[in-house]
């Protein structure tokens, strides 16, 4: 019998530290080591989960959101944070709370910096984003040239890091693509160092990025994310799964056939007779509707059990039919079987939706 008799998101430390460690293992030893936590940790939790990333060598850690960064602050975790997208108005709060902003553009350069000086700061650590093929955020030349013009009199801010982001680094097919980003960003970012008195952290290579371009650009640092939570671009068998969503039987029936199960009658019963088991989670936890009737298995007592009817809000029910389950088991939504990989093919989706779409009333247990 499990433990844990409630829904619950188990996270396996010692998995990450594998899927950590496999990472490590194209970097050389001096290589800094980001981790993305945006999105409450892809889903694995965002104050309790970065103190373990603390514990475990991460130099530094970075966020979306200003309330994501203050969370980790408030577990008190020192590590400096990077948040990535930030509003203008969220500036003085950052200063607050200590964290670092990611700035893209001329306008939010010279607003941060303003608000730097009016409280006060010398050097207040940022970040310069570069725009290097993603057409997402970040500077493009010409803007640089006058950013660079304006550094000398913008004594509030210094700039920690210069940094840009891939677009399709796991996609072999882009590669070209990818290696004009790689040239850009050097261009770009030593440009930009050629004005500082003091050499900023450089930084390009996302997760897909480490496992396929660790030689040519590996540069100071390196921004870890999907592939901590065990996705590799390059062999999926070399990491392992690090968070499991499983969640209790709450009741088990036998329905009779022409019965129907649950809302809308979606499910009905074609067999003399069904026996069905009533979970203790549903679409508002983040188990996707999609998955109803059928279209997805959880793993229940070393079986694979289908989803039988609509998947409610707060609960959905499973075909146990022929496997010996009673109230209380726990079923497994995703983890080892199925895996997030699978779950992301039948909605159409990739496995980082499944992990980050895991709602925060489900408690994270973090298993050592
Ligand atoms: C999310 C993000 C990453 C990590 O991407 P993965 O594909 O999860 O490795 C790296 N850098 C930036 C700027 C990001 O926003």
């Amino acid at each position: 019998m499990s433990a844990n008799q409630f829904t619950h998101l188990e996270i396996n430390v010692s998995n990450i530290k594998h899927n950590l460690r496999y990472f490590r293992s194209f970097l050389s030893e001096k290589t800094k080591m980001l981790v993305l936590v945006k999105a409450y940790g892809y889903g694995h939790g965002i104050g309790d989960f970065s103190r373990i990333l603390e514990n475990n060598g991460i130099d530094y850690l970075a966020v979306a959101f200003p309330n994501e960064g203050i969370a980790i602050r408030q577990a008190g975790v020192q590590l400096p944070v990077i948040v990535l997208s930030a509003g203008m108005e969220d500036y003085p709060l950052l200063i607050r709370y200590r964290l670092e902003p990611s700035l893209p553009c001329l306008e939010t350069f010279r607003r941060f910096q303003s608000e730097a000086a009016a409280l006060g700061e010398h050097g207040y650590p940022v970040h310069i984003k570069l725009d290097t093929g993603m057409h997402r955020l970040g500077f493009e030349k010409t803007e640089l040239e006058a950013l660079a013009k304006e550094l000398p009199l913008a004594r509030s801010v210094r700039i920690a890091s210069v940094f840009s982001h891939f677009a399709a680094s796991g996609d072999p097919s882009q590669d070209d693509f990818t290696k004009t980003q790689i040239a850009r960003f050097q261009a770009l970012s030593s440009f930009l160092a050629s004005y500082l008195d003091y050499m900023p952290l450089r930084h390009l290579l996302n997760s897909p990025g480490i496992e396929r371009f660790a030689k040519e650009a590996q540069y100071d640092m390196v921004r870890l994310g999907i592939g901590l939570y065990g996705m590799s671009y390059v062999d999926r068998s070399l990491l392992r799964p690090t968070a499991y969503l499983k969640t209790p039987i709450l009741q088990v029936k036998t329905v009779r056939q022409g019965e129907t199960i649950g809302y809308a009658r979606a499910g009905k019963i074609t067999v003399p007779a069904a026996k069905i088991a009533t979970l203790a989670i549903g679409y508002a936890d983040g188990v996707n509707r999609h998955l109803s009737a059928g279209k997805a298995c959880f793993s229940v007592n070393g079986h694979r059990a289908p989803t039988i009817g609509n998947i409610c809000m707060d609960m959905c029910m499973i075909d146990v039919s022929g496997i010996d389950v009673k109230p209380g088991d726990m079923v497994t939504v995703f983890g080892d079987d199925p895996t997030i990989f699978e779950l992301a093919d039948i909605l159409g989706t990739i496995p980082y939706e499944i992990l980050t779409t895991v709602a925060q009333r489900v408690s994270r247990v973090y298993v050592f």
